[in-house]
């Protein structure tokens, strides 16, 4: 029988595929409270199940909720093979297969187990949102107050993309640079004061898209680092130029959200080919200040880091960071800043990932732990590497009594 229903579904499959999928672009925020047949699609009411009042319930601590709705809010397909009681849920490149009454679905292929099986009650299926959530690759928050679960989808769309790089200026020996008067453009729905995570899907060509967080201390990590070096990210090149850069390496793979901020390791969907400068002066300060305000206050942050790239480019052109504090309503997180994948002192092709050096004409020099900036490339010592004026007084660093004029 099993056997059987494997291929039946399989053959369904085969079918499928070669259907076009739906268009599934765009930010969704669905969100649903236990026992209220009204859901809220990126803010607006409208009912899970018109005319039957079918509501979201919970079994054995998961919250089971009918499927549909959620999935074709987002832009994914539903499919019901009645004669094996199949559910098939498609979302991208990402397809589940759960069984009626049964404890062991299939995610992109592979079996997994759920703690609570599939249901049909009132003629409707209910299933286990997180479950089918995190295997779609979706973003789900939980807040226990309101008793609401919130599924999260987020891209960074190309038409976007001119319009922000209308307000990036060139380069000129920043970091970083405010946009938008510094204020991020969450719309209201998509602040959620409960902890998710969501990596968006790699494009055709197997760049990032957006990290996307609601940040709280119960997803903060609690063990040290993990090795990422088994991921190759677009564009990526192990390059030394010494003496030049913090550290000799052009790049970085760079987290779109931090380590210490999510506890994500090797996910090659929240790691890019950044510059050193990118990681350590454009976006390093903004990750510390997240951490700090989290652990000193305990509230949530909204975090989005969005790699930029340039039509077919490897390579991003920078990183969109924004954050806004959730409980005290940006009192305490609040900007919007767009971090350069520059290195000073080396040229890099964004096409390919290709550098050259180009040249020492740095205005000072630091250190990666020094505390003055220096006119002397050698009075800073062997680790010396070069910067512009603004970076070194942005990092706190006074100058040099004895080289600096
Ligand atoms: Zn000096």
């Amino acid at each position: 029988m099993r056997k059987l229903r494997t291929l039946l579904v399989t053959f369904v499959l085969m079918y499928i595929c070669l259907l076009p999928v739906g268009a599934a672009e765009g930010d969704f925020v669905v969100s649903l409270e236990i026992g209220n047949p009204i859901m809220r699609v990126n803010g607006i009411e409208t009912e899970i199940d018109p005319n039957r009042g079918t509501k979201p319930i919970v079994v054995d601590g998961r919250t089971l909720v009918p499927i549909r709705a959620i999935i074709e809010g987002l832009g994914g397909r539903v499919l019901w093979i009645e004669e094996t009681e199949t559910v098939v849920l498609i979302l991208n490149d990402e397809q589940i297969q759960l069984n009626i009454d049964e404890k062991t679905a299939l995610v992109n292929g592979k079996e997994k187990s759920l703690d609570v099986e599939p249901r049909v009650i009132n003629e409707r299926t209910m299933i286990p949102v997180r479950f089918v959530a995190e295997g779609l690759g979706l973003g789900v928050a939980w807040d226990d107050d309101s008793q609401t679960v919130f599924v999260v989808k987020n891209s960074f769309e190309h038409e976007e993309y001119e319009r922000l790089m209308k307000a990036v200026p060139e380069y000129f020996g920043v970091a970083r640079v405010e946009i938008n008067g510094n204020k991020p453009f969450f719309e209201d729905y998509e602040i959620i004061g409960a902890s998710f995570e969501y990596y968006g899907q790699l494009d055709g060509i197997g760049r990032c898209d957006v990290g996307f967080a609601s940040v709280g201390k119960d997803i903060m990590p609690t063990t040290p680092r993990g090795s990422i070096s088994s991921v190759t990210p677009t564009g990526w090149q192990s390059v030394v130029y010494r003496g030049v850069i913090d550290g000799d390496y052009l790049y970085n793979r760079c987290h779109l959200i931090a380590h210490q901020l999510t506890g994500e390791n090797a996910n090659k969907r929240n790691l890019i080919t950044g510059t050193r400068y990118l990681n350590i002066e454009g976006m390093l300060p903004f990750e510390n200040k997240v951490f700090d305000y989290i652990e000193k206050t305990g509230n949530h942050v909204m975090f989005r880091s969005t790699p930029v790239f340039s039509e077919g480019n490897l390579v991003a052109d920078g990183v969109l960071l924004e954050g806004y504090s959730v409980e005290d309503k940006g009192e305490g997180i609040c900007f919007c800043v767009y971090c350069y994948n520059v290195q000073p002192g080396v040229r890099v092709d964004y096409s390919t990932g290709d550098s050259t050096f180009v040249g020492t004409s740095f205005d000072v020099y630091r250190t990666p732990s020094g505390k003055r900036y220096h006119s002397n490339p050698d009075c800073g010592g062997r680790n010396s590497y070069g910067t512009s004026i603004e970076d070194a007084q942005n990092a706190g660093l006074t100058p040099c009594q004895k080289c600096v004029k």
